[in-house]
């Protein structure tokens, strides 16, 4: 059999790269772009037409290339950016597979103006399908141009894959955010079809992004910075109620160079956990610098994703250093309290709550101001005096009271009381504010005050315990006894303390300031359940799996009657929240209706 292996020609073999290299014009874009980067540009221009497939051109005011240089550079593997292989391991470029140019010239018509500071002439060439065409000396400013015509004119199945104008200008526009955000210090500016799209001038990285995002963008950031030998980050994400429907604003850059990784991406999404609306994502625009040996750009063509070394210590750092920050900015919407005395209720209702007495069915002296209600729902059901709750009632009571606080006026000042608040079907608190009125769930307002302060003890402050009087002993499966061990030092500095393991049971003798006793199997129980469904990630601690799962356990529940008292202390700890606006689990908690949209419910 007569042989029949052959070389590829090295035009079909370009273009076979090409294919990797060039997925449609933003792919162009972006390896012009960055190779724009790396000659030293301080000063880049794109002009496109028709979306790229009729011309992407790249002007930039970089080192320019020799005439041998200018011809090399459209070569296969040939980059002067790298030598050897161990430089792939130290790189500070874009670009170093060398690929690009030669494998944009396989599938379209390039023409490139060059010329290096100093030199008089620059040169030009012409190419097309990795045919030259002409090359020429010609006068031209110190920098390179770069326009490729015509894309995928010779591959008309590629050609036809591309979709619609908008959207492959959608892609570009990806692209060029993406450096342009990279590089807050290089100034770009980007025309399609004649038209200026964007003009970015020189600026640092706040203003760069406000610069591609809008001047609202600025409000919304949250700066982050930490720095440590392995990783520094820095950058911004949005407060949590900017947060989108869609992913969108999320920009990783590592060593300046955009990536994509969801594993990173997890760790931000973490942070923000609990101050989120379920299915919205959060904007973040963060950069990475690690040392360059500890990464690898080299597994993919379009280098978007890298490998890290120590992924995991990345991923700790990060999701620390965003919790942080977003925890010391208060990210918290100004809600405004100052209660305006005019438009709070004129009803003066006798509380008609205070003798309810509450049945004490815990050994522990230490007060909460909630574990009343926890007690409360626990010794349901139980005799309170008769709440006025019908409208009727409301109305001769407040006709009533209003005669008294006529009377009293004269007499007792000290005696005139307005309630601040109203339970709604044991559901709802209704406040006055200073706008108008909030209506608050009471269920999820609870959760969220016993999250921060769980997390709070948890993770910040030594927390409270208090010492049962006999411990108690809870059975447990073995491998349910398993997990309380690993997660043992956590909950104790929840406020719990053990005192024996048995292979089925555990003896307790302390538990946080927050629990009664007859709660500690259930809220066990439920820690379990809840760490069993999150995602298994075994290098975190469980803490923010725990203050969820105590929050949901003892916090109040729709049904429990609350007194005007813990109204008011719900009301008052949950605007002391750092993020009061959602529960734990991304619930809305409260809803405001303003003066006005009040009185636009009358006026018809
Ligand atoms: P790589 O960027 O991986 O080296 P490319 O094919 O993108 O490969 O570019 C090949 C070479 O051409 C580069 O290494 C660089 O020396 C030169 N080059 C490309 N674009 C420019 C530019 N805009 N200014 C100066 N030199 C450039
Ligand atoms: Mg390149």
């Amino acid at each position: 059999m007569s042989d029949i292996i052959q070389l590829l020609p090295d035009h079909v073999a370009n273009q076979i790269a090409a294919g990797e290299v060039v997925q449609r014009p933003a792919s162009v874009v972006k390896e012009l772009l960055e190779n724009a980067i790396d000659a030293g540009a301080t000063n880049i221009k794109l002009l496109l037409k028709d979306a790229g497939k009729t011309l992407i051109q790249v002007i930039d005011d970089g080192k320019g290339m020799s005439t041998t240089d200018a011809r090399m550079s459209f070569e296969r593997h040939a980059t002067s950016k790298i030598q050897k292989a161990e430089d792939l391991f130290n790189l500070n470029t874009k670009g170093f597979r060398g690929e690009a140019l030669a494998s944009i010239a396989a599938i379209a018509h390039v023409e490139l103006k060059t010329k290096p500071q100093g030199e008089e002439l620059g040169t030009q060439i012409k190419i097309a399908g990795s045919k030259i065409i002409s090359q020429d000396f010609i006068s031209t400013g110190k920098g390179t141009s770069i326009a490729v015509k015509n894309l995928f004119y010779n591959i008309p199945a590629r050609r036809n894959f591309l979709k619609s104008d908008t959207i492959e200008t959608r892609h570009i526009i990806d692209e060029f955010q993406r450096v342009a955000l990279a590089h807050p210090s290089i100034a770009f500016l980007l025309h399609h079809n004649n038209n200026e799209v964007y003009h970015l001038k020189t600026s640092n990285l706040r203003k760069r992004i406000v610069a591609v995002f809008g001047v609202k963008m600025n409000e919304k950031l949250v700066p982050i910075n930490e720095h440590t030998d392995i990783l520094s980050i820095e950058g911004f994400v949005a407060k949590p109620e900017f947060s989108k429907r869609k992913r969108g604003e999320q920009f990783f850059f590592v060593n300046d160079r955009f990536i994509k990784s969801s594993y990173l991406n997890h760790a931000v999404v973490n942070a923000f956990d609990g101050l989120l609306e379920q299915g919205s994502h959060p904007s973040y625009f963060l950069y990475l610098t690690v040392p360059t040996s500890s990464i690898d750009i080299n597994i993919h063509p379009t280098k978007t994703e890298i490998k890290f070394d120590n992924e995991k210590a990345l991923y700790a750092m990060l999701r620390a250093t965003v919790k942080h920050s977003l925890g010391q900015y208060n990210v918290a919407p100004v809600l405004d309290f100052n209660r305006d005395s005019n438009l709070d209720t004129p009803y003066n209702f006798k509380s008609s709550s205070k003798t309810a007495s509450v049945p004490t069915i815990s050994v522990d002296p230490d007060f909460n101001p909630f574990k009343e209600t926890v007690q409360k729902e626990i010794s349901f059901p139980y005799k309170r005096e008769k709440q006025t709750e019908s409208w009727e009632s409301l109305y001769t009571s407040a006709a009533v009271t209003e005669q008294e606080k006529q009377s009293e006026l004269f007499e007792n000042q000290q005696e005139i009381k307005t309630q601040k608040t109203f339970q709604i079907q044991r559901k709802y608190v209704l406040s006055s504010i200073k706008s108008g009125v909030v209506l608050i769930n009471q269920s999820l307002a609870h959760q969220r005050i016993l999250y921060e302060q769980f997390l709070e003890s948890i993770t910040v402050k030594e927390a409270n315990s208090q010492q049962l009087l006999f411990p108690v002993k809870i059975s447990f499966s073995s491998a349910e006894i398993e997990m309380i061990y690993t997660i043992k030092t956590e909950l104790e500095n929840a406020g719990f303390s053990f005192d024996e393991f048995t292979k089925d049971s555990v003896t307790i003798k302390g538990i946080p300031v927050s629990v009664t006793e007859s709660k500690i199997t259930i809220i066990l129980e439920e820690l379990l359940n809840d760490i069993n469904l999150e995602v298994p990630d075994a290098s975190f601690s469980h803490f923010d799996v725990m203050a969820k799962s105590f929050a949901k356990t003892l916090s109040i529940k729709t049904g429990t009657l609350l007194s005007e008292k813990e109204q008011e202390s719900l009301v008052n700890d949950l605007f002391s929240c750092k993020e009061p606006t959602v529960s734990p689990f991304g619930k809305s908690i409260f809803k405001t209706l303003t003066l006005n949209e009040i009185d636009n419910l009358f006026n018809h």
